[in-house]
């Protein structure tokens, strides 16, 4: 099942109402009140753009409601690439991404994930702005020309060459 699917059903029964002061009691936490809800967060977001489920707008609102197991138990929490567009974007100073440093945190200390796996994150994050960084050199000797890049081809050079190093 989906994560949006299984998100969808709200069981007021086990809705935790001490759960948004838990995570505004964190450093980073404190101005998850402050959201209302525009979307801003969401349209702007590059992780949205290639994983429909992922929602900040959504998982705000999941946290003010309270509903924490679905939020620290899902995987969508580790899709954020700490990107901060949302963060600078955001009309009321949420700092979404502050927000979700609280969630993977709670996440880790409740056992929803083993610490490993956090490693594995960073490590994943680190050689995506390794490639990232080979590709965009791979370019600059045609930053004065009018010309379209194929990315999937440049992905296949940035790789080759880090099999090489
Ligand atoms: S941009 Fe800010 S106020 Fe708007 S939904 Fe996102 S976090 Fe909330
Ligand atoms: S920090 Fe995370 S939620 Fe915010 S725009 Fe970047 S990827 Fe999206």
């Amino acid at each position: 099942m989906s994560e949006e699917k299984k998100n969808s059903a709200i069981n007021v029964s086990e809705l935790d109402a001490k759960f948004k002061y838990e995570v505004s009691d964190q450093p980073g936490g404190e101005n998850l009140k402050l959201c209302f809800s525009c979307g801003i967060c969401t349209a702007g977001c590059p992780v949205t753009e290639v994983e429909n489920e992922y929602n900040p707008r959504k998982l705000i609102r999941m946290v003010l409601l309270g509903m924490k197991e679905e939020v620290l138990s899902s995987n969508l929490i580790w899709f954020c690439s700490l990107c901060y567009t949302c963060y600078a974007r955001c009309p009321q100073n949420v700092k979404f991404t502050d927000i979700m440093g609280v969630l993977r945190d709670m996440a880790v200390k409740e056992d929803h994930v083993h610490p490993s796996f956090v490693k594995n994150i960073d490590e994943i994050d680190r050689l995506s702005q390794t490639i990232r960084h080979k590709m965009v050199r791979a370019i600059f000797p045609q930053k004065k020309e009018n010309k379209s890049i194929d990315s999937k081809n440049l992905l296949k050079i940035a790789l080759e060459n880090m099999n090489k190093e």
